[in-house]
């Protein structure tokens, strides 16, 4: 085998978006094309890894189908995908992924990113169009960032977005930077802190925001019973859950990494939602969002070690997962190291199911079953293979160098009244 082809097929195992042959990956949807021409002029296809069997439903996981294609969930979540966010042709317009069944809820507002239908282009097309990046990353331009703040604002939110992108006199900011006044963001830091808003800080928004939309509290987790207050966290594999109490009118938001989940973060942030709002956990409904999944969430032993100290059901949370791979099955000498027997990161890898992590906790904060919904759907493989492309940002899968997604939920500021 020639050093070209070598090279390419190591860097695709590796993942990584540059690598030590100088050749850039992942420029296409699924990241392999470069590398999937190489082995498809030698004669060879490539395997995708195996996912874990099953899919989420109503807070429960489910069989796969017959056809072994996971269902999609009901509700308007599902429609939102087939619609919108998934032909080029709609995607001009912003499709927030949102919770089964929460519509109903008049008084909510609520909604999940993905990464088409922005003006942002550093990190791809987005589906057609530009990708809707959300966070004030180093290599986006703000005033992309800003936009489509605004757009995704527009459409979780409606009013409130409008009133940001026409009060546009501040001598202070350009117009183009103009933050969404009800968006609240913490400075995210892989921590179990929480953060209530209160009245005081709508007397006071610098303590909330700069002049131009950057958070200033830290945290990772934020609740608030403000009509017209709208809680953003900003995710790009990390597990983002919504709360709400739809008896108090509550809602919360929380960030959601291993490390805060480890801490307990959803079940700690539940804890305060009671002392705070006196809310039931039978009256609360909780949405776990698109995120890095158990197919493709692969961690270190120590981070194993750490769940099976801290949750006597840490060993359901875990899996080992093989990567069949006809590649490196006919060229095993390929993907020799040197590193010592045991070393090497071949072989079966330790895969967290995050989604099922958070499930737990949510359950042992006494919400019940049918009240907990998982999206179900990993940031890292969703939509590869697909013509729209990856449908969402994901660190992981990316190495780094990709826009963040934002989940928001808020109690809408002129609202009808509410069913429960
Ligand atoms: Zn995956």
């Amino acid at each position: 085998m020639d050093e070209k082809l070598a090279c390419s097929a190591k860097a695709r195992h590796r993942g990584k978006t540059r690598n030590g042959c100088g050749m850039k990956q992942q420029d296409d949807a699924g990241g392999t094309g470069e590398v999937d021409d190489l082995l498809a002029s030698v004669g060879l296809g490539h395997g995708w890894r195996g996912t874990l069997a099953g899919s989420w439903q109503n807070g429960e996981r489910m069989a796969k189908t017959a056809s072994g294609r996971q269902k999609s969930l009901p509700g308007p979540a599902a429609a939102h995908r087939d619609e919108g966010t998934r032909s080029g042709k709609a995607a001009k317009r912003v499709e927030p992924v949102l919770a089964p069944g929460w519509l109903r809820y008049a008084w909510l507002r609520h909604g999940f990113s993905t990464r088409a239908a922005g003006v942002s282009s550093i990190y791809g097309s987005g589906g057609g169009n530009g990708s809707l990046n959300l966070g004030w990353t180093q290599q986006d331009d703000p005033a992309n960032v800003a936009k489509n703040r605004r757009r995704f604002m527009a459409a979780v939110a409606g009013e409130h977005a409008h009133a940001a992108a026409t009060s546009c006199s501040g001598p202070s900011v350009p117009c183009s930077l103009l933050p969404v006044p009800s968006l609240v963001t913490l400075r995210q830091f892989h921590s179990a802190m929480l953060r209530i808003v209160e009245s005081e800080h709508l007397a006071h928004p610098t303590r909330l925001q700069t002049a131009d939309g950057r958070a200033v509290l830290r945290g990772d987790g934020m609740m608030t019973d403000l009509p017209g207050v709208f809680l953003g966290i900003q995710t790009a594999d990390c597990v983002p859950v919504l709360v709400a109490d739809v008896r108090h009118r509550a809602v919360a938001a929380f960030h959601a990494g291993w490390r805060g989940t480890l801490a307990r973060i959803v079940e700690r942030g539940i804890g305060t939602m009671r002392l705070r709002y006196g809310s039931r956990p039978e009256d609360l409904v909780a949405a776990i969002g698109p995120s890095i999944g158990p197919c493709c969430y692969s961690v270190g032993e120590e981070v194993r070690f750490e769940f099976e100290s801290q949750f006597s059901y840490a060993r359901e949370l875990f899996s080992e997962i093989f990567d069949s791979d006809p590649v490196r099955d006919k060229y095993p000498l390929l993907f020799l190291t040197a590193r010592a027997p045991g070393h090497s990161n071949i072989g079966p890898q330790i895969h967290l199911d995050l989604w099922q992590a958070n499930r737990r906790q949510l359950l042992d904060a006494g919400i019940p079953a049918r009240r907990i919904t998982v999206a179900g759907e990993c940031t890292a493989c969703a939509g590869l293979g697909t013509a729209a492309g990856r449908k969402y940002f994901s660190h992981r899968a990316e190495s780094g160098f990709t826009g963040r997604m934002m989940a928001v939920i808020g109690v809408a500021a002129y609202s009808a009244r509410a069913s429960r």
